[in-house]
């Protein structure tokens, strides 16, 4: 054997699978075929924070009166706006680096593919520098990720030049003056948040009725009207039905309520979800099941082909760096024989869009349709000390309990900074905590944490400040 553990990709989630059982004494690789640190780092979670944050800037530059301030001649250099993104997303690749060696893991530079041995497939790889390896392990985890989905048959392809996916969508020469975002999830929404920020013209399209369709549907409302304060457009229950382009831009037919209508933008985004990287791994031959682009896995990952697993992205929803890296940590301890619990936490989702979204467990309505009796408690960001003072009172905190036995089974927040405290819930329903233990909790004044206690208090009738 040359190594106990061999890890396929470098994302949040194989990266941290490896430390995890480098940590437990195994001897790790890692392969990668382009960069340390995956999507996340170098071309998703990490760099579009960063652009974000140069937009959130930009555009509270515009609104300084109300804080008694003022600035002459706002502007921006897109150029640097994207380099900053750039060099953020470099810096956290070369810390994964850092941690390799840090780890004793080695890195093979090159691309995998799968083949039949025993205790677990052979690992051939086709190598950057040129010929090939193959290495063996008595474990091989599969952490490949994904990609985003296209839809040719309609025009949803992108070119690289007016059809972006979040690929190019991080790194283009200038911000388009106007822009249509197909999809409304979390890729669709941050981008379109950005380029809003920038002063682009922006419409979202949204196949299904409501924005954030994943969202509670009082959150996916409040998102809706607050974003089109900012001078956000929508198209809900629109269908596209073709995407054409030509030098000027593109050109988007959509059906919506029976009508047909065209818009016209400079460039489209397509975020229409993600299709996992199950290709030329050699999956098929070893009979790895794989069910909607996706590796199908137990609990612990296991693929049910002998010492393979999958984890992450490529095992399937919900697609979230922090659930791989969660994942990869659980199928490694589970290798160990340490009979991991970690799977039990709930997986919050965070949306960095201005306003921010954060929620964990289930919606009003999941609960409802499982028969579940609720309480549901609201706390609006507009009565609230801290909200008031920082000028940031667009939002509330919902909260949804099990009417029987108090257990907290969903927080839903809009609002400044929800995703810094989506947290705290997180731990509670992890540590399956009741109203009681929320009650009883001391938050700290002045927080926007305090609207938390609120709106547990508010499901129970007992909100002070309403
Ligand atoms: P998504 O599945 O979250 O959202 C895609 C949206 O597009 C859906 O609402 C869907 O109804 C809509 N849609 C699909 N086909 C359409 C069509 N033809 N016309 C109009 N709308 C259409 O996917 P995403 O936003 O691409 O993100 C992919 C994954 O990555 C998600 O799971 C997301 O949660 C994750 N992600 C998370 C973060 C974060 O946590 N901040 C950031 C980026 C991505």
């Amino acid at each position: 054997m040359d190594f106990d553990v061999i890890v396929i990709g470098s994302g949040p989630g194989g990266y941290v699978a490896a430390i995890r059982a480098a940590q437990l004494g195994f001897k790790t690789a890692i392969v990668e075929r382009e960069l340390l640190g995956g999507i996340c780092l170098n071309w998703g979670c990490i760099p579009t924070k960063a652009l974000l944050k140069s937009g959130e800037l930009y555009e509270q530059l515009g609104h300084l009166e109300s804080y008694g301030l003022s600035v002459t001649g706002r502007s921006y250099d897109f150029d640097k706006v994207v380099q900053r993104s750039r060099g953020v997303a470099k810096t956290l690749n070369g810390g994964v680096a850092f941690l390799m060696k840090k780890n004793k893991i080695e890195v093979i530079e090159g691309t995998a593919k799968l083949e039949k041995s025993s205790p677990a497939p052979k690992v051939v790889i086709a190598l950057k520098a040129g010929g090939s390896r193959t290495v063996q392990a008595k474990n091989v985890i599969v952490a490949t990720g994904a990609r985003a989905r296209a839809i040719p048959s309609i025009g949803l392809e992108p070119d690289g030049d007016k059809v972006w996916t979040y690929r190019e969508a991080l790194v283009p020469k200038s911000a388009p003056e106007s822009l249509i975002v197909i999809g409304s999830g979390a890729i669709g929404i941050e981008f379109a948040s950005f380029f809003r920020a920038l002063g682009s013209d922006v419409t979202v399209i949204e196949a299904l009725d409501r924005i954030l369709p994943v969202e509670d549907e009082e959150v996916s409302k409040a998102a809706h009207k607050s974003f089109e304060k900012r001078g956000l457009k929508f198209r809900v229950a629109a269908s596209v039905k073709k995407l054409t382009k030509d030098k000027s831009g593109v050109t988007i037919e959509l059906e919506s309520g029976g009508k047909t209508e065209s818009l016209k933008a400079d460039v489209a985004i397509v975020a229409v979800g993600i299709v996992g990287n199950v290709e030329n791994l050699g999956l098929e031959a070893l009979g790895v099941k794989i069910e909607k682009t996706h590796i199908v896995t137990d609990d612990n990952g296991a693929t049910g082909v002998a010492g393979l697993y999958a984890i992450g992205d490529v095992a399937g929803p919900p697609w979230l760096a922090h659930k791989a890296s969660h994942e990869g940590i659980h199928c490694v301890e589970h290798i160990a024989g340490l009979k991991p619990t970690n799977l039990h936490s709930p997986v919050p989702g965070c949306t960095y869009s201005t306003p921010q979204i954060a929620s964990v467990g289930l919606t009003e309505a999941q609960a409802k349709a499982k028969g579940l009796d609720v309480k549901v408690g609201r706390y609006p960001f507009k009565n609230h000390g801290k909200n008031i003072a920082s000028g940031e009172t667009d939002g509330f905190v919902k909260t949804v309990f099990d009417a029987k036995t108090g257990a907290l089974l969903g927080a839903h927040m809009i609002g400044a900074e929800v995703t810094e405290m989506i947290q705290g819930f997180t731990i509670a329903m992890t540590m399956e905590a009741t109203e009681a233990e929320l009650m009883a909790t001391c938050f700290p004044h002045p927080t926007m944490s305090e609207a938390m206690h609120e709106s547990t208090l508010d499901a129970y009738g007992r909100a002070i400040h309403i």
